[in-house]
Order: structure tokens, then sequence, then C-alpha cells
């Protein structure tokens, strides 16, 4: 039988995207309902992004959402390049005004957002998945599974990619860019402490390799492995044997251990423009995809919560309905910036098949890309302000303050030195 709720607002997904922009309504004093078709287990067991930008570490703590994350995150300034047998350390942070970088998995994110919500007396349906969104230009209803429909002033869909926000969308409405990379990753976390203080991406002829840091005794690991391949041909001897391999350098050793987690990663970017259809807005993995390289995912999806929590309190507490407009305006430069980003870096680390006829063409080009990273400031510097992204609240209207202070640290010079 149909239980029927009303809400100043539903938000389906309790993602990083969905439980921010639920915490921050909250906060205001808005009333939100949450549906997930996942159980609350399952939501807290996604383990999947863990590179935080400053600006996402900064809202997190004007809302009091950051405390654990401070306690237990870890802070990071630089990063290193392998290629050819040579590294280089880009110290991202002395490039672009000492701004900090953060690690701290998502899921603890996500247990930080749910835990706020809950505590605070939000209420979450678990179980719950909405099959589509009906009403979108007058009051929206979200039909779910079990038969609870939502009644809302402006529904949130930030139930990721194949959810059901996005497909109650006329298809007319919006245009969606897309783009399938050449590559593909074998992406796995293991159960080891880091072998490295900081992230590590290796270019080699064998196919790109990454280390990153997740926990004391977590990290993860990308291979670029052939598209035709399945995890079934990555038996975690050969996962080490190629790591080793692809990262070694004279001196360093890879620190092993039990492989906990493995998937196949296709790499793939898109972008839906408009994010908003009557009072349907989309947010995070809903609204666009952009590979994990670089790590922007998350920040993105945390970005558009925050400029949604802003348009919506025009609406919903002054009935603007011209302020309903300017959520994707206003989002999109900073999700093409990053989808630039991620573009660019993944043709700086990955390897081209060798039976593509500009592949050694390709190849020069990477090459150049990473010297003109070792040796060029200004090029470095547009690196580091991509790679820990832009102020909080960026674009910026004219007049608005154009840098939000950040917690610095010593200056330190130059930037980029020989690998430590
Ligand atoms: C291996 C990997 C590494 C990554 N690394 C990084 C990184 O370092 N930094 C970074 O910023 N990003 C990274 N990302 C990307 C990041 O994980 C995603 O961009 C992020 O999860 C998007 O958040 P979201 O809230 O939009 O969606 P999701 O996290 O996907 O949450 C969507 C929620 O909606 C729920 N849902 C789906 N359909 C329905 C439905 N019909 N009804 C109800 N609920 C539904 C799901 O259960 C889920 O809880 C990585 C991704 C992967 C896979």
């Amino acid at each position: 039988m149909a239980r029927e709720i009303e809400s100043r607002l539903a938000i389906i997904g309790a993602g990083p995207a969905g439980l921010t922009l639920a915490n921050l309504l909250q906060q205001r004093g808005v009333p939100t309902v949450v549906l997930d078709k996942f159980s609350r287990a399952q939501i807290l067991g996604r383990a999947r992004a863990g590179l935080l930008e400053h600006r996402t570490v900064e809202l997190l703590e004007r809302h009091g959402l950051a405390e654990r994350l401070h306690a237990e995150g870890a802070v990071h300034h630089g990063c290193e390049f392998r290629s050819d047998g040579a590294s280089f350390f880009t110290d991202y942070s002395a490039l672009y005004d000492d701004t900090p970088h953060y690690v701290y998995p998502q899921q603890e994110v996500v247990a930080d957002l749910l835990d706020a919500y809950e505590a605070a007396g939000g209420t979450v349906h678990y179980e719950t998945r909405a099959n589509r969104v009906t009403s979108l230009e007058h009051r929206p209803r979200v039909e779910c599974e079990n038969g609870l429909v939502v009644t809302a002033d402006a529904v949130a869909g930030a139930d990721g990619q194949h959810g059901a926000a996005r497909a109650s969308i006329p298809g007319e409405s919006f245009t969606e860019y897309t783009m399938q990379h050449e590559f593909r990753w074998l992406t796995l976390l293991a159960r080891t402490r880091p072998s490295a203080e900081w992230t590590v991406y290796a270019q080699h002829p064998r196919g790109f390799a990454g280390h990153l840091l997740r926990s004391d005794d977590v990290t993860r690991f990308h291979l670029q492995v052939p598209f035709e391949d399945s995890v079934e041909d990555w038996p975690d001897e050969r996962i080490w044997h190629e790591l080793r391999h692809r990262l070694g350098k004279p001196g360093w050793t890879l620190h092993e251990g039990p492989v906990f987690s493995k998937n196949m990663l296709e790499m793939k970017s898109s972008v839906l423009e408009p994010m908003q259809y009557g009072r349907l807005f989309l947010l995070g993995d809903a609204a666009h995809i952009i590979t994990p390289s670089g790590g922007k995912g998350m920040n993105l999806a945390i970005a558009d919560a925050a400029e949604l929590d802003g348009v919506l309190a025009e609406f919903l507490d002054g009935g603007e309905e011209k302020a309903l407009a300017r959520y994707s305006a206003r989002r999109l430069p900073d999700i093409w910036k990053a989808q630039e980003f991620s573009h660019a870096l993944i043709h700086m680390m990955h390897t081209y098949p060798a039976d593509r006829p500009d592949a050694a063409f390709r190849q020069r080009l990477q090459q150049s890309r990473l010297w003109q990273l070792r040796h060029s400031t200004a090029y470095a510097r547009n690196f580091a302000e991509s790679y820990i992204g832009p102020p909080l609240g960026w674009p910026f209207e004219p007049g608005e303050e154009p840098r939000t202070p950040r917690a610095g640290r010593e200056q330190t010079p130059g930037g980029i030195t020989a690998a430590p």
C-alpha cells in the first residue's frame, strides 16, 4: 500500500552530494527527507575516493562537519611523478599560496555526514529505491519501489549516474556531453602501509600506475590494463609484479599486502547541461561523471551541494523562482575546469596502444608535458591550482572576494624538486 509523506526537499541518494546538502539545509532549519536504495551498512561500506580539495574541507569545517577529518585525515602538500627511471616531486601547495590538500576516505566523509544528519533528527529512508520523479514543474513527487511517495517543493537527484532522477528528465530538455577514454584501470585496495608519504604517479611503457594513500594500513593502487582484461586476469602475484615494475625506482621499496578490493574501471566522462529541470536538480555523479584521475568526483559533488543550498535558500525562503536557473550557470564552469584537468592528467600519464598510428607522437607530447611540469613554474602553478582545486565559492561574481583565507604553512621556495 502506498505511504505518502511531504517535505520541503526530497533528496535521492545518501552519497557525498546528497548528505552534504541534507546537512546544510538541516542547519538552516529546512525540513528534508533522504532516500537511498542501500542499507546503512552498505552505504558506509563504499570505499571510493580519498583526495579532498581545500575548499571541500573548508566547507565541512564551516558547518562543524570536519572534526574527525582533522583528527584522522592527512594533510598533503605534493605528489611525485615517475617516468623513464627518473622522478621529480611537485610541491603543489608551495606553488599555490601554500594551500594544503587532504586525504580522508570517502566512506569516512559519508559516515561523518550521516552521523551528523541523523544525530540532529534527520530522516534517511534506507533500502528505498526511487523509481521515478514526476510532476517536475510544480510540486515534484518521488515514487519509490517500496510504495513510498514523497512530495516536496523541490527534489535533489544525488543518486549517481544510473539513478532515477536523471532518467526522469525528458531527454529533449538537456544535452549530455560524453567521452569514452581509450584507457582502462584495474583499481585496488591493499592492506598495506603506504610506500611513500605522498601520491605517486608513474608513466611507464607498460602502462600507468598510481600509488594513493588512504590510511596508515590501507593503500589504493591503480594499474592501466588492456581493454579486454577482466579482474580474473589479474591475480595478486601479477598485480604486485606489475606494480613493482612500473612504480619502481632505485632505492625504493614497494610495501605489499593482501588485496581486499579489485575493480575494473572504464574511464568515462560526461556532463549534463543544464543540471536542472523544473524543480528537480541533479548533483554529483547524477549530473556529471569524471574519471578518477585527479580525484575530483567527490569534490565536485560536494561543491554542487554547497551551490544548491544557496540557490534553494532563496527559493524555499523567499519564493525566488528565478534563482533556480542560477544553479547550472554557476556550477558548469567549475565542472568543466575539473573535466579539462582530469583529461590532461590522463593524457600526461597513460601509455597509448602501440598499434595506434599516432602512438609515438602522442608519447612525445606526453613527455613534453612532464618536462614542462618539471621545468616551467607557470605550467606547474596551473597544475597546482587545478589539483588543489579553486577556492570555495568560485567562480566569483564581480565584486566578490577573490580568495578565501587558507590554512597555510611556512612558505617554501620553488615547488619542484628532485623526488625526496
Ligand atoms: C575508484 C574510485 C576512486 C575515486 N577517487 C576519487 C578521489 O580521490 N577524489 C574524488 O573527489 N572523487 C573520486 N572518485 C569519484 C567519487 O567517488 C564520486 O564522484 C562520488 O561518489 C560522487 O558522489 P555522489 O554523492 O554524487 O554519488 P554516489 O557516491 O554514487 O552516491 C549515490 C547514492 O545514491 C544511491 N542511489 C542510487 N540510485 C538510487 C535510487 N534509484 N534510489 C535511491 N538511491 C539511489 C546510491 O545507493 C548511493 O548511496 C572515485 C571514484 C572511484 C570509483
